[in-house]
């Protein structure tokens, strides 16, 4: 397909948010074009989703195609490093329809279904073409941007607003300047995809794995299943941590770095260590650094930020698609009203003011989890019902926390959170509840394997054997 000359909206990306916003803008009549760098399928980190994701799986059409393709998510388990504590959060605890289910998705897949899916709404997708410049002093307030298509030609485009979903490239606000670090939530993550694993511990019911490595690594494990028979697990560690690691690795004349601080950490858990044990890699082990940061500015006259193009924060609490999809989301109403209307800033601004509060309320759950202090989530469900009748509400707010609520009820989860973080609270509880291993029972959200892996899922597993 040739490079256009212009477009209503201009989109830098294809991922989840500019799948979501150009998508939602093609469904109201808006000719929208997508330029992506990459040739999709291909692979991406980040594939455990909320619950909360299902209604914009709705609205983009896409909703049966998830239930046939991917695993099935009942909730999530935090575990400590020895393996000692765990606690299973099921999202059906407070969510009472079909949406209590989440997904695990492969991103090659996921990302591939969403793109294509534009395509069939009428989005022009130009794939292996990359935005090299933008400017946004167009004559009459347009904007334009340079792309280079598959054969290297370049091309300026014009059109009304250009949204930047470019991912944690964060194309517009790097060039801007307006990238701000969050120094101390500085990690770095290392990830690989395995198969012949066991599916122990709660990978058989769909459950996101969590494992708590504490300490000086401010770090934690991730297992996800993301077939029947593969899982992905990741590694994440503060960047110090990690590089000197690393150069302990290297003086050692360790000839694999990578993979030798990836494994040697995973095996500090007993849980990953059996996970394992009889497992293959398949793809990886693969480093993804350039974590948690925000952009000053997000969006203006003929322009938005959308997704992690913005802000990025730890993906502990799994969040981040959630967050970019329902992001793109509110910024595709908000230009829908621009276009139509010819004043798009009261719109952009409420819809800016409510992913503010999101992306706050979740940095601040994400302390929570870093704070030594507090309220572990790996232990918290080891208080059975002592927790729970004494803090039934804080313990309720918590589990839709985790379920993707924090675009609407900011406030009270805010204050949740402070009551979870208050050291007083903590004492009390560490000596009646997390002191005394007679507390920590085991707990399911009670699925079978056919209610997690789908026909289609099953079948791939067994004709790889
Ligand atoms: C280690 C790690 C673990 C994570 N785990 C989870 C998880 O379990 N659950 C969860 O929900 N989230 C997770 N996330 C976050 C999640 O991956 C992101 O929030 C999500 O991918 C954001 O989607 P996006 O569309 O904004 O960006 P992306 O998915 O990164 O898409 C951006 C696209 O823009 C394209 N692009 C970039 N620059 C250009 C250019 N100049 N021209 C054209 N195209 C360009 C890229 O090729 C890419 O396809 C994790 C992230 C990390 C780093």
């Amino acid at each position: 397909m040739p490079l256009p000359t212009d477009a209503d909206v201009l989109v830098i990306g294809g991922g989840p948010s500019g799948s979501t916003v150009s998508t939602l803008l093609a469904q109201r009549g808006h000719r929208v074009t997508v330029f992506e760098r990459e040739r999709f399928p291909r692979d991406h980190v980040g594939e455990s989703l909320l619950p909360y994701c299902y209604g914009i799986f709705e609205e983009l059409g896409v909703l049966e195609a998830m239930k046939e393709r991917m695993v099935r998510k009942p909730g999530v388990r935090f575990i400590d490093v020895d393996g000692r504590h765990h606690t299973t959060w099921c999202f059906g605890h407070v969510i009472k329809d079909e949406s209590h289910l989440s997904f695990h998705v492969r991103r090659d897949r996921f990302d591939d279904m969403l793109l294509r899916n534009a395509e069939a709404h009428g989005v022009e997708v130009h794939e292996e073409t990359r935005v090299r410049s933008v400017d946004l002093d167009g004559p009459e307030g347009t904007v334009s941007v340079v792309v280079a298509g598959p054969d290297g030609e370049e091309r300026t485009v014009t059109g009304s607003y250009v949204i930047d979903a470019s991912g944690r490239d964060t194309f517009i606000a790097a060039r801007m300047g307006w990238k701000k670090a969050h120094d101390e939530l500085d990690r770095v993550a290392t990830s690989a995809h395995w198969e012949g694993v066991e599916f122990n511990g709660g990978l058989d019911e769909g459950l996101l794995q969590i494992v708590y490595l504490g300490g000086e690594k401010k770090g934690w494990i991730w297992v996800i299943p993301i077939g029947a028979d593969r899982v992905s697990i990741g590694v994440v560690v503060n960047n110090s941590y990690f590089k000197e690691r690393r150069a302990e690795l290297r003086a050692s004349r360790s000839e694999d770095t990578t993979l030798d601080y990836y494994l040697a950490e995973l095996r500090t858990s007993p849980f990953v260590d059996a996970v394992i044990r009889s497992g293959r890699m398949v793809q990886g082990p693969v480093v993804n650094g350039n974590y948690s940061y925000k952009s000053d500015t997000k969006y203006g006259p003929n322009f938005a930020l959308v997704g992690d193009a913005h802000t990025f924060i730890d993906p502990i609490f799994a969040s981040g698609i959630y967050l970019s999809m329902n992001s793109a989301r509110l910024v595709a109403y908000a230009l829908d009203e621009a276009l139509t209307s010819g004043d798009g800033k009261p719109a952009l601004d409420a819809a800016y003011e409510q992913i503010a509060g999101a992306y706050r309320t979740v940095e601040k759950a994400i302390r929570l989890f870093y704070n030594p202090t507090a309220i572990n989530f790996a232990q918290a469900g080891s208080a059975g019902e002592l927790i729970h009748e004494r803090h039934k509400n804080a313990m309720a707010s918590m589990h839709y926390l985790l379920a993707g609520d924090f675009f609407r009820r900011h406030e009270e989860y805010s204050r949740v959170i402070d009551l979870l973080a208050d050291p007083k609270l903590f004492a009390r509880y560490k000596t009646f509840v997390v002191d005394r291993p007679e507390l920590a029972t085991a707990s399911t959200c009670g699925m079978d394997r056919a209610q997690v892996f789908s026909e289609m899922l099953l079948q791939e597993a067994a004709a790889r054997g």
